[in-house]
């Protein structure tokens, strides 16, 4: 078993990680930048160590400051989060090479799962339903990707192989503006994930955002946890997520989820992962796998009682499933909202002091944060401040204690995105379920 884990992230994964080391009684080492000193799972590790300077690229990005404490701490294993260093091959395989355990899946799977070209013809090959669409990079010759994007249909969206985070996409309506469209994300993709491959995509007009949470051994057994649905987006980035998702069928779950199953044990995934579809009109198509754990996995949590991080541990530590199949099974209803240190209306960050910090509780609430009274939000990582979750027996009691626990929540000295949840789920459409990807930006609109 795995004794002691640096924790390779911040904020409130790194705590929600640091939980789980403490139930295990796994020792826990926080590494940190200059700024984040006093975080709250800082202070709540075993030992910590700063790493580096505020921006990520000399901290949190800093592979040889991150080994070189594993080594100095005595540490079995590194735990990643999400983002920063969680889908980079090249850290995966250094973790290994150095002699520790990597709390993820094998380099190959993630170098295999991160370039979205390579996991989609993977998916292809295996009999993933994906996305219409070029089914590969798309080279220099305009003509050549002219004909492609016809051939698809418009709208079609390009997108940069290597993009992550709602970034490196642009949706295109019609020829005209084709060739310009391709030139400018190229460029953004080179510059922003130092990779300019891009390929295309029918654009689809409704779909709703529904993805598969996996657990495989890396021996071969792999299971899936139900579905969660994060269509509400801005952006292309999520900020509420829900399970299940509204109006799937338990036949429908199964299909889609025994898709995935097949594909982890042909891959022998090993760890937690995601694999992301668009749905509509009852297909799924793949879009993506995010070989991690996720910011909304919480809600999984809820409605089938298994703790993620935990089987990530036990996995890493090299122990077979021992969940199967027939121990899943989906009780009740979970909704999550992300809370930004943002303004509600222009979405600008609000970094600064919390003056004055009230979570809330009751029955069916969790609170995944990293914030106390006094807690300075410093303005360099990204403004997700924690995460509220909200359990009932049905949707409507999960979407009423959300509602309820919103608003007992107060975040007084920095502005913050819960104005915003409240109004989200007061609209009509939202409490119906009704939502496809499209609808908060509709909605901001109007
Ligand atoms: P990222 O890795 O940046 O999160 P994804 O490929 O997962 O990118 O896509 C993010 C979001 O972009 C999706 O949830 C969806 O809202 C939108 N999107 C991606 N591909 C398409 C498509 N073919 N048609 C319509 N929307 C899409």
């Amino acid at each position: 078993m795995i004794d002691k884990v640096v924790i390779a992230n911040r904020g409130e994964i790194a705590l929600r990680i640091l939980r789980a080391c403490k139930e295990m009684h796994i020792k826990t080492v926080a590494v940190h930048s200059e700024v984040d000193s006093n975080l709250l799972h800082v202070r709540l590790a075993d030992e910590s160590i700063c790493i580096g300077p505020n921006p990520a690229a000399g901290s949190y990005l800093n592979i040889p400051a991150i080994l070189s404490a594993a080594e100095i701490s005595d540490a079995s294993a590194i735990h990643p989060g999400y983002g920063f260093l969680s889908e980079n091959a090249d850290f995966a395989e250094k973790v290994e090479q150095s002699g520790f355990i990597f709390i993820g899946p094998h380099p190959k799977t993630i170098s295999l799962m991160g370039d979205k070209v390579t996991a989609i013809k993977y998916a292809k090959k295996i009999g993933i339903p994906c996305v219409p669409g070029s089914g590969g990079t798309i080279g220099e010759d305009n003509t050549e990707s002219l004909r492609i994007a016809r051939e698809i249909g418009y709208p079609v969206i390009i997108k940069a192989s290597g993009g992550g985070g709602g970034r490196g996409m642009r949706v295109v309506h019609s020829e005209s503006h084709f060739l310009n469209a391709l030139t400018l994300t190229r460029g953004e993709a080179k510059a922003a994930f130092n990779n300019d491959n891009v390929y295309i995509e029918k654009y689809l007009q409704h779909p709703r955002h529904i993805e598969i949470q996996v657990l495989g051994d890396g021996q071969g057994n792999a299971i899936f946890l139900g579905e969660r649905d994060c269509s509400t987006q801005r952006r292309n980035q999520k900020i509420i997520e829900e399970a299940p998702a509204p109006g799937i069928t338990q036949k429908q779950r199964e299909e889609i989820g025994e898709i995935c199953v097949a594909a982890c044990r042909d891959m022998k995934y090993r760890g937690a992962g995601t694999m992301e579809f668009l749905y509509e009109n009852g297909n799924f198509f793949f879009i993506e796998m995010n070989t991690r754990i996720q910011v909304e996995h919480p809600v999984t949590e809820f409605i089938t009682g298994i703790d993620l991080v935990r089987q990530q541990m036990l996995i890493a530590s090299g122990e077979k499933l021992s969940l199967t199949q027939a121990d899943i099974t989906i009780h009740g209803h979970a909704i999550e909202c992300r809370i930004n240190a943002e303004d509600p209306r222009n979405f600008m960050p609000s970094p600064g002091q919390i003056t004055y910090f009230h979570p809330p509780g009751g029955p069916g609430i969790r609170l995944d944060s990293h914030i106390y009274t006094h807690y300075t939000v410093p303005p360099y990582y990204d403004s997700l401040i924690g995460k509220v979750i909200a359990y009932g027996d049905t949707r409507e009691i999960a979407l009423s204690r959300m509602r309820q626990a919103l608003e007992e929540t107060v975040i007084e000295g920095i502005r913050t995105n819960i104005p915003l949840h409240l109004d989200i789920l007061n609209s009509e459409t939202f409490q119906h379920g009704q939502f496809t990807i499209h609808y908060l930006e509709e909605w901001l609109n109007r």
